[in-house]
Formats: structure tokens, sequence, C-alpha cells
């Protein structure tokens, strides 16, 4: 009888660990795990930090409820206003080619969704991210609290000027296309700093420029070439 009562004691708990195991995983996780693997490792992308990042962020929660099954897909997405999360790999290849490091702060100019503050937030110490639609900047804000980030501060406001009282940041990373490197920016940055910067006309073409301040000197090259959204000034969100 002992033996009978042990044995379905023992079923009930092989049971019970398997659908705790099940509930942790959800519909996404293997669309993620498959973006890693096709997207990413496939195409280079060699940071453990930032593979880990990007396996963890549930980047669905970053994109309007209604497009949330192609959140995984090869591609930028609408995210409201007419602007776009960037695809998964240049998500990927921006943040590695930083070469961060656990204690760096970080500044980034274009929050949109969030999710690339949310990528950054799991590898640094600090990010601090301005945006300049209010909308969306709100929204940013209040997802990235609720997902439990509290090393990601957010501004609205114009990040042609970066955060002075911030400043200085290890390093730098712009997701909207100004037409020139901001000086701002690069006054910003720490001894030994990085940006990674697409610069360029909209609709025209637009190369993704990684930038080193070595010994007060800045070393410039261009890495690939992309299209991002427009970076716009204040009196400007009214006209768009
Ligand atoms: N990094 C974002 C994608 C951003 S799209 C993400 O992970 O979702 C580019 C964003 O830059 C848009 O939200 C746009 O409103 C914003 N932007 C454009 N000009 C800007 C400026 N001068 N300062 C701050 N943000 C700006």
């Amino acid at each position: 009888m002992f033996k009978i009562t042990y044995f379905y004691f023992l079923l009930l708990l092989i049971f019970c660990t398997i659908s705790i195991g099940a509930s942790r995983k959800d519909l996404f996780t293997d669309p993620r795990e498959r973006m890693v693997t096709t997207q990413i490792i496939a195409r280079g992308i060699k940071d453990p930090r930032v593979i880990k990042a990007m396996r963890k962020v549930p980047r669905h929660l970053f994109v309007p409820e209604k497009i949330r099954g192609s959140a995984y897909d090869d591609r930028p997405l609408p995210i409201g206003e007419g602007q776009t999360i960037s695809q998964p790999y240049i998500v990927a290849f921006m943040s590695e080619v930083l070469d961060l490091s656990s204690r760096d702060r970080v500044l980034e100019i274009g929050t949109g969704s969030g999710y690339q503050a949310a990528i950054l937030a799991e590898i640094v110490r600090q990010v601090y991210t301005i945006e300049i639609r209010p909308g969306l900047g709100e929204t940013a804000r209040e997802r990235l609290k609720e997902m439990g980030y509290r090393n990601i501060f957010v501004k609205i406001g114009d990040g042609y000027k970066g955060w002075p009282e911030k400043a200085p940041f290890n390093a730098v990373i712009v997701t909207c296309a100004p037409e020139k490197i901001p000086r701002p920016l690069i006054d910003q940055l720490t001894e030994g700093g990085r940006m990674i910067i697409p610069v360029g006309e909209e609709r025209g073409i637009q190369e993704l420029i990684l930038l080193r301040k070595e010994k007060g000197m800045i070393i410039k090259k261009a890495v690939m070439s992309v299209v991002f959204v427009p970076m716009i000034k204040e009196e400007e969100i009214m006209v768009r």
C-alpha cells in the first residue's frame, strides 16, 4: 500500500516539475531562439553578452499587439507615429561594435519602443535614452518600468544636444540618422569612448559610422550601409 502511494506521489512530483518547466516557456520562446540562431549567430555576432541579451529580452512586448506574430521576423517593424523598431540583426550588430563592458554608462538617441535600450541594459550599468516624440517616449518609459528595468532612464527631448548633466558616457548609440555627426554627442564621450551612428540624408544613402575618441583624437570608420528614420529637430514634430 505504502509503495503504491509513494509511486503516485512520485508521479505527481514529476508531472509538477514538467509543468513548471513548460510554463517558463511561452509562445514566443521558440521564435526568439530561432531568431538568435538564424539571424544573429549565423551572421557572425560573437559577443556572448549580446547573444544572451537577444535571447532574453521579449521583443514581442515592444511591438503593437496586432503584429506580435511578426516580432521575431528578420526586418524592422512599425511602432507608431511613422517610426520603426530596428531589425534584430542591426540591434545586435550596433551593440556588439560598441565593445561594451558591464561598468559602462551608455547614451542612446532615439528610444522608440525601448527595445534597443533593454538589450543594452542587460549588458551595461546604466542606459540613458532620449526620445523626441513624447507619445513614444512615455510609452517606452512605462513599458520598461513595468518590465522591471531600474537602470534605464528615459528623457523626452532633442537628442542632438545629448544629456550634458549625465555626461560623460563610455558609449553613444544613435538610432535615427542625422546628416552630420552632432558635435555635442562627441563632446559627451569619455576618453576611449565609442559611438555608433547612421549618417546621411533622409531617403539617401546612409552609412553606419563607428567612432572612437582616443587621446582627444576622433577615429572614424564606415562599417555598413543602412536605412534609418531621420533625426529630426523639435520644431519639426508638428509638421511630420
Ligand atoms: N531604438 C529604437 C528605434 C528607434 S526609431 C527601438 O529600439 O525601438 C528612431 C527614433 O528616433 C524614433 O522614435 C524617433 O522619434 C526618434 N528621434 C528622431 N529624431 C530624434 C531626436 N532629435 N532626438 C531624439 N529622438 C529622435
